[in-house]
């Protein structure tokens, strides 16, 4: 027999709405937690490496919410949706590349079959390469509890590595959304991995770039990971490029202060300090570079 005390857990739960999971939730009263595809929760509980729970709830077969839609503003992806959804949906592809980008990198195949954009960001870890994506993009994410529901920035859901201000043991990521590139933007991602072995980044980036007729660029977003404690958005960099020309000369300045602004780190299996370093000063200005050739109507 499973018990929670051996880092199983003795019922697994697939709700079909967003209220049924809530009262779950609430009925376990913290030894219940949520789980999407499970690639990272149920592999690391096995490992013991989460507090032990009694049920799993798992938010993929909630309706309504396994699939991608578009409002007015927003392109809306529910919890259900996996990493290759979100790599082949034409909308992405059209409006939030950099989106595609970093969903396409996660993983294998297998991964990214079950794995969601919303597991990554709940995971909150300083490099998710969806989250990264996300994060460039402006992402807001949908957060459902027993207070009721309500978006919030990305970026203000990180608490630290590996911790979030989603209670997930209390509460859903329910949607995930962001801003359609319009006309004159382009958005791209670039992760930097070791060919074989450990499944963490040396660094990832991801960029949204509008520019205007005269080559100004008019807003930028840069993200970045891992270069501290939360995936970061670059704001000293996005300053020094907004009013200025999309030139390549502006881009490796826009490195330089990004560099300036953060700490990178050693790190025994990945890479040293350094060369981190060396990776932001190469891929920083080839992906804003990419971004504006999208911005001008490239395809890819
Ligand atoms: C072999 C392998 C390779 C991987 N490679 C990469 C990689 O290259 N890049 C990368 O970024 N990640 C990678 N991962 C990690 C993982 O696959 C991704 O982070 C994935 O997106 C997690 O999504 P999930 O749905 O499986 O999350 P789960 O494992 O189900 O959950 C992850 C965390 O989020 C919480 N959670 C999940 N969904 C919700 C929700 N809707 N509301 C509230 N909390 C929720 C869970 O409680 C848990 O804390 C890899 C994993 C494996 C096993």
């Amino acid at each position: 027999m499973t018990t929670a005390s051996t880092n199983r857990w003795e019922h697994y739960y697939t709700p079909a709405t967003v209220a049924e999971a809530l009262e779950i939730l609430r009925r376990y009263d913290g030894r219940a937690r949520v789980v999407g595809g499970g690639t990272d929760l149920l592999v690391e509980t096995r490992r013991g490496l989460h507090r032990p729970v009694e049920a799993m709830v798992d938010v993929t077969h909630i309706e309504g919410l396994d699939v991608i839609t578009s409002d007015e503003d927003n392109i809306v992806i529910g919890c259900g949706v996996t990493h290759s959804r979100i790599v082949r949906d034409a909308r992405i592809l059209k409006y939030g590349m950099c989106l595609s980008e970093s969903c396409g990198v996660i993983g294998g195949p297998q991964v990214r079959n079950v794995g969601t954009l919303a597991g990554n960001v709940a995971h909150a870890l300083p490099a998710g390469d969806g989250t990264i994506g996300l994060l460039a993009l402006g992402g807001e994410i949908e957060v459902a509890s027993d207070d009721g529901i309500r978006w919030m920035p990305l970026q203000d859901s990180f608490k630290g590595p590996g911790k979030s201000f989603i209670d997930r043991y209390r509460q859903i990521l329910t949607r995930l959304r962001f801003r359609p590139t319009a006309a004159g933007e382009g958005s791209a991602h670039h992760r930097v991995m070791r060919p074989q072995g450990l499944c963490l980044p040396i660094i990832s980036v991801g960029v949204r770039l509008q520019i205007d007729d005269a080559n100004t660029i008019t807003d930028a977003r840069i993200s970045m990971g891992p270069v501290g404690p939360v995936p970061y958005l670059a704001e000293p960099a996005m300053e020094v490029l907004v009013g200025g020309p999309a030139t390549n000369e502006q881009f490796v300045r826009a490195a330089e202060v990004a560099l300036e602004n953060v700490e990178l780190r050693t790190s025994k299996y990945r890479a040293s300090r350094e060369y981190r370093e060396q990776m932001v000063r190469t891929y920083l200005p080839v992906i804003l570079n990419r971004a504006v050739e999208r911005a001008n109507g490239a395809a890819s």
